[in-house]
């Protein structure tokens, strides 16, 4: 059989969605990750983005990625390992230790390549990693790199997980390493990870505990240090992996752990060694923006309050928002044709926001996912609401 079928096969489902109208992907967007954006030359308040600080438009970090570009150029031109390690990365890597008071850090070109280049290179053939179903697909392929046993246990069900910890510390199988790898707070569902159980669980069983914490920095912890800030149980995680491309305004991920094992990725991780470095524009936007996260906590705060609100109207309304218990707040639809569909008319309706289809979650449950940023007003959410009630309505899905 040709290999292309398969593409041909898509084109038409692809095909289909379009002539009914209801593509809802790759929509050009004509101006910044900002409360309100164009879209087709029409103004659409953004609930569909990752900027959950609003910083990336912020006058403070545009300025330090202009001065960084006009200092370093546009790009480091070969790996970290190599010649592409700046004075900046070692100093973002600095900040970002000392920030999660941990003792080292190491800055990758994406979030899902410190997920590839961490896990591929920790997970050898005699250890096993326990991963939660729902968790984030660069963590789902750096475990598929790698040539550890993986157990993948039910979305946050530790009875699950505790029973596949239990059948591989059998007797024999005691020496090996077990790592389990969760997301802090799930991307899709906006749920978090049950970190006082895992933390219980991994000190039982002899494992350790990494957390993805792309959608938890910035947003969680009195001081925005994230999920395991939130949980209280800073000590008790033994890697916490987070990205720029959210609250840090940018691009670029990292991972922050003891420095014995940092070092180790440093010089084992292909997804960093072979591949070039961050570019001086990110880096610096992100130390900025990091910088901002520390000195403003209100920025936090106004994100909470903007959620709650939003949390409480769309429930009032008669949306089931699942489990969220973050600034990710989705909204169960039904088909996936639904969720397309309720995705156009909620753009006409002047809300940008962004459908979540299977296979991300069960046929059936398809989603809207909605995101809150601090710097939006109350006249968006307003907005937002008037949108979401009139097309729930129409759609029958409140
Ligand atoms: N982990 C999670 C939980 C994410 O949501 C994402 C991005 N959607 C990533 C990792 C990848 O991060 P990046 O965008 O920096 O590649």
């Amino acid at each position: 059989m040709d290999i292309f079928q398969k593409c041909r096969d898509s084109a038409g489902y692809y095909a289909q969605v379009r002539d009914a109208g209801i593509y809802p992907y790759y929509r050009a967007v004509s101006s910044g990750q900002d409360p309100v954006v164009t879209v087709d030359n029409e103004e659409l308040v953004m609930l569909g983005s990752n900027n959950y600080l609003g910083l990336t438009n912020h006058p403070e970090v545009k300025e330090a990625a202009t001065v960084a570009t006009a200092i370093f150029g546009t790009g480091c031109a070969g790996s970290r390992l190599l010649n592409g390690t700046l004075d900046i990365h070692l100093e973002l890597e600095s900040r970002l230790a000392n920030f999660l008071g941990r003792e080292d850090a190491l800055v990758f070109s994406t979030g899902f390549q410190a997920n590839l280049g961490v896990l591929s290179c920790l997970l050898g053939r005699s250890d096993t990693v326990f991963l939660d179903a729902l968790d984030h697909a660069s963590i789902i392929d750096g475990c598929r790199l790698g040539f550890a046993r993986r157990q993948k246990y039910r979305h946050n069900d530790m009875d699950d997980l505790e029973k596949r910890l239990e059948t591989s510390s059998v007797a024999g199988k005691e020496h090996k390493g077990k790592l389990i790898v969760v997301d802090g707070v799930f991307s899709m569902e906006g749920d978090l990870a049950d970190l006082p159980t895992l933390v219980r669980l991994k000190n039982q069983y002899g494992a350790r505990l990494m957390v993805d914490d792309a959608h938890g920095l910035g947003v969680f912890g009195t001081h925005g240090r994230g999920t395991a800030e939130h949980f209280g149980l800073e000590h008790e995680v033994d890697l916490v992996m987070g990205t720029f491309s959210k609250s840090l305004a940018t691009v670029g991920g990292f991972i922050c752990g003891d420095r014995t094992v940092i070092d180790y990725i440093r010089h084992e991780a292909r997804a960093e060694i072979f591949s070039a470095a961050p570019p001086p524009p990110s880096v610096a936007a992100a130390t900025k923006a990091l910088e901002i996260v520390e000195r403003e906590p209100d920025r936090r705060k106004q994100l909470w309050e903007n959620t709650e609100f939003m949390r409480r109207e769309l429930t009032r309304m008669g949306y089931d928002t699942g489990n969220s218990q973050s600034p990710v707040i989705p909204l169960v639809i039904g088909t996936d044709l639904d969720a397309f569909a309720m995705t156009k008319k909620l753009q006409k309706a002047g809300v940008f926001a962004n459908p979540v289809v299977s296979p991300a979650v069960p046929p059936g449950r398809s989603m809207m996912r909605t995101s809150y940023m601090a710097t939006h007003k109350m006249s968006h959410l307003e907005r937002a609401l008037e949108a979401f009630e009139s097309v729930g309505r129409e759609m029958g899905v409140i």
